[in-house]
């Protein structure tokens, strides 16, 4: 009797402590996602109590309670599997290569066994916790205002958007669509076409460091590619008294009725499905950022990534009055904001790239609450391709960096200067002084572990709790 009532107090505890945690990775396109979580899971895997040291800030290793971890199937089949193999492999090879970056939605899962600490381990020594960690683009989440917005509303936005740059690239779709005759029957070719010159110059826009680009499937389709549900585009030449008499006017099967169709399926299946069926799921999130190489880009750079990031957190303020609270419920408990390839500037820098990110978060010093979430910051290089040195210079020692610059395969000794602190203001951008290199990651003999920066401040905020 007595056994069989401790059975199910031990499998009921069992259950209360080996626990799920859905961890979702999210910034935009080269903001270091894949670098990001092929690092993670390499940390993580190869946390050996014996030698163990690579990860101090992490207190559950620091004190050699994980027993192992060990990747195992993903539960969702229809979910790209992250590729963790190939991007390992690429980073062995000779040279080395920087893994392939996000395309669409993919997934793994790892079992961290641990000893338990405190109150639990006098119950159950040992414990699992899963991890699914799920990587997105972040240009999918620019796409939350949509929802808002009717067809109308969405091209008047895009209206506005088209200055300077923009309107340069912009020019080629845009003279084929006020030609197109809105009120003739639509033709799916000449659609796709038009369609094709539009992601053109979405990708355009990426290319030139411009960060907000809506609709954010465009630019990284995934399974959707070719689909028709991502040819439309939007009108941009059309007045307030154009859209009433097209409204009125306009046949069924006409390219107006059409591309009204369009709109309002990729908004209600792929921007609502997106939603539904993955970002309400997740448990924590990570959001990385890329603030270096837009400062050493231009200031229209920086401004654009910084829109566009404002764009991104727009989806964890969770508050009464919010659109996002409004349609879903997501039950994101803890918030991190990365700072990542923290490798390109030297140590003393790392507390002006965290106040920055802080600041970019925070629009200027705004505060801006994420309610009931706990939030986190932190700089970090996931996979450090550079070495601090010290260089002797008139008697004065400096820190410096050296590695192999990608653009001609040398390595280099640079000192690349200082990091704002706050966002910068125009005198900034007058005197920069702000300069670096890409590098090529250092090479990976096989069974090392990937040369990191902090990754264990984000290991300790991510899992600190949940294995104590
Ligand atoms: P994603 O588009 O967010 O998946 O970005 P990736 O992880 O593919 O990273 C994009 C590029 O940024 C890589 O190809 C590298 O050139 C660079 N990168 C990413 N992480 C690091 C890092 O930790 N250190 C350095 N030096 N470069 C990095």
């Amino acid at each position: 009797m007595f056994t069989s009532i401790q059975r199910e107090v031990n499998q009921f505890i069992n259950r209360g402590l080996d626990r799920t945690l859905r961890i979702a990775v999210t910034g935009l396109s080269q903001s270091g996602k894949t670098a990001f979580i092929t690092s993670l899971i390499n940390q993580l895997i190869n946390i050996d109590n014996v030698t163990n040291g690579h990860l101090p800030l992490f207190e559950a290793a620091r004190q050699q309670r994980i027993v192992g971890v060990k990747r195992i199937p993903q539960i969702n089949l229809n979910i790209p599997r992250f590729d963790y193999e190939a991007n390992l492999n690429s980073l062995m090879a000779s040279p080395p290569q920087w893994p392939q970056s996000t395309r669409g939605v993919s997934e793994t899962r790892l079992a961290v066994r641990y000893h338990n600490s405190g109150l639990f381990s006098h119950i159950k020594e040992k414990s699992t916790l899963y991890l699914d960690i799920f990587d997105y683009p972040g240009e999918w989440l620019l796409d939350l205002p949509l929802l808002n917005l009717n067809y109308q509303q969405w091209s008047l936005e895009q209206q506005n958007l088209r200055q300077g740059l923009r309107a340069e690239l912009a020019q080629t779709w845009l003279e084929k669509t006020k030609k197109l005759d809105l009120t003739a029957m639509a033709d799916e070719d000449i659609l796709a076409q038009i369609a094709k010159d539009y992601t053109a110059y979405l990708q355009a826009c990426k290319e030139q460091g411009l960060h907000f680009i809506q609709p954010g499937r465009f630019v990284l389709p995934a399974e959707l590619e070719g689909a028709p549900v991502l040819q439309f585009f939007p009108l941009l030449h059309l007045a307030e008294k154009d859209w009433k008499k097209l409204k009125e006017e306009a046949k069924p099967n006409s390219y107006f009725a059409i591309l009204n169709q369009r709109y309002d399926y990729y908004k209600n299946k792929v921007v609502k499905g997106f939603y539904e069926n993955y970002f309400v799921h997740f448990d924590r999130q990570l959001i990385l950022a890329d603030c270096l190489t837009p400062i050493n880009h231009s200031r229209q750079a920086f401004q654009d990534m910084q829109e566009g990031l404002q764009q991104l957190f727009k989806n964890f303020h969770y508050g009464k009055r919010r659109l996002i609270n409004r349609l879903f419920y997501p039950r994101i408990d803890k918030l991190m904001f990365i700072a990542t390839k923290a490798d390109h500037i030297t140590s003393d820098q790392i507390p002006n790239l965290v106040s920055l990110m802080r600041q970019l978060v925070q629009d200027g010093g705004r505060h801006v609450a994420f309610e009931g979430i706990e939030t986190g910051f932190t700089a970090i290089a996931a996979i450090r391709a550079t070495k601090q040195v010290l260089v002797e210079q008139e008697g004065k020692t400096f820190k410096a960096l050296q590695g192999i610059r990608s653009k001609d395969k040398r390595q280099v000794t640079v000192y690349p200067g200082s990091v704002p602190s706050r966002l910068p203001s125009i005198d900034f951008w007058q005197q920069q002084k702000f300069d670096f290199d890409q590098f090529e990651p250092q090479p990976l003999e096989s069974g090392e572990i990937i040369p990191h920066l902090r990754m264990d401040s984000v290991l300790q905020f991510l899992l600190g709790d949940k294995l104590a």
